[in-house]
């Protein structure tokens, strides 16, 4: 079983002909509404790959809270560690996308922001259980911190977004950054070249191994003093919102089955490469037969 602690956002997406400046007002076309929270996208990832999924977090007493969640549960997820959470409003996310693709983002946490180590306490018996536990930073390090501590398997924490301050649990397995969250933890520059990822990841006290996603430049994985590149697989890229998502939840399916890291990670990367050639986060995960036979067809398996 794979236990996600994190994020469900109700995602509201404008589109714009161009970004407004302060103080401006711009027409918009049609509000389009998706479930989306990094949390709810990694899981509802890894259940399209056919991993049993328990989610715990946090959504308001709305109806936006009563939608993400039977979207999750539509989807595969096991819900009942999800509380509603009177008096607050589900998270939301205000996306408006200008004609260049370019996305301008208003993230506001509501009930996510609310999430604490007593829910994780309560959802005790499934982190135990769990053999992976897979955390973001959508929802505060309380219940990171808590989460972790309770888990019984490994520990996956992919530190997005990058939040200055924010604070990694003492004992993760598995550090998943993109290349701007690892310089948000380590407080270095944008690391460039292989070289200067690989020099910014030692920087990471605690952490058993380190997986650097880039993008299409692939993956670089760290694990003891060893070094490995997987390059991306090359797809046409439609939207690459949701790639990290994708790639995270699939991590877990993977680990959870008992692959050995550098299986996992390459069976990742096929599931993130497919995720882009669609549009949308949740839905442009892949499933289990696509991701098989993008790795049979390139020789990879
Ligand atoms: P995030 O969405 O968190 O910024 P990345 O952009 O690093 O994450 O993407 C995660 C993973 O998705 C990459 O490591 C890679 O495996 C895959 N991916 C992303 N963009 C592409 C692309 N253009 N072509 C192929 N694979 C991609």
């Amino acid at each position: 079983m794979i236990a996600v602690v994190g994020s469900l956002n109700l995602d509201l997406v404008a589109p714009v002909p161009h970004h407004p400046v302060p103080g401006e007002t711009v027409l918009g076309g049609d509000i389009g509404q998706h479930p989306g929270g990094k949390g709810a996208n990694q899981a509802v990832a890894a259940a399209r790959l056919g991993g049993d999924v328990a989610f715990v977090g946090r959504v308001g007493d709305d109806d936006a809270g009563e939608f993400l969640v039977g979207a999750a549960r539509e989807r595969g997820v096991d819900t009942t560690c999800i509380t509603r959470t009177p008096g607050v409003p589900t998270g939301r996310a205000l996306i408006a996308v200008a004609p260049t693709g370019e996305n301008s983002i208003i993230v506001s946490p509501g009930a996510n922001s609310r999430l604490g180590a007593a829910d994780c306490e309560a959802a005790g018996d499934r982190l135990r259980a769990a053999r992976v536990t897979l955390l973001q930073q959508e929802v505060p390090d309380e219940a990171n911190h808590a989460a972790a501590r309770l888990s019984g398997g490994l520990v996956v924490y992919n530190p997005a977004p990058a939040v200055p301050g924010a604070v990694p649990p003492a004992h993760v397995d598995l550090l998943v950054p993109n290349r701007t969250e690892l310089a948000a933890l380590t407080g270095t520059r944008e690391p460039e070249t292989l070289d200067e990822v690989a020099e910014a990841a030692r920087l990471l006290k605690g952490a058993g191994a380190v997986v650097v996603t880039l993008g299409a430049d692939g993956v670089l994985l760290l694990e003891g003093g060893a070094r490995l590149h997987v390059p991306a697989h090359r797809v046409r890229p439609a939207d690459t919102t949701g790639a990290g998502d994708t790639f995270c939840g699939a991590l877990a399916v993977a680990l959870a089955e008992g692959e050995p890291l550098e299986r996992a990670v390459r069976w990742a990367s096929a599931a993130a490469a497919l995720s882009t050639t669609r549009a949308g986060a949740q839905s442009s995960a892949p499933d289990r037969d696509e991701v098989e036979a993008l790795l049979a067809g390139s020789g990879v398996g």
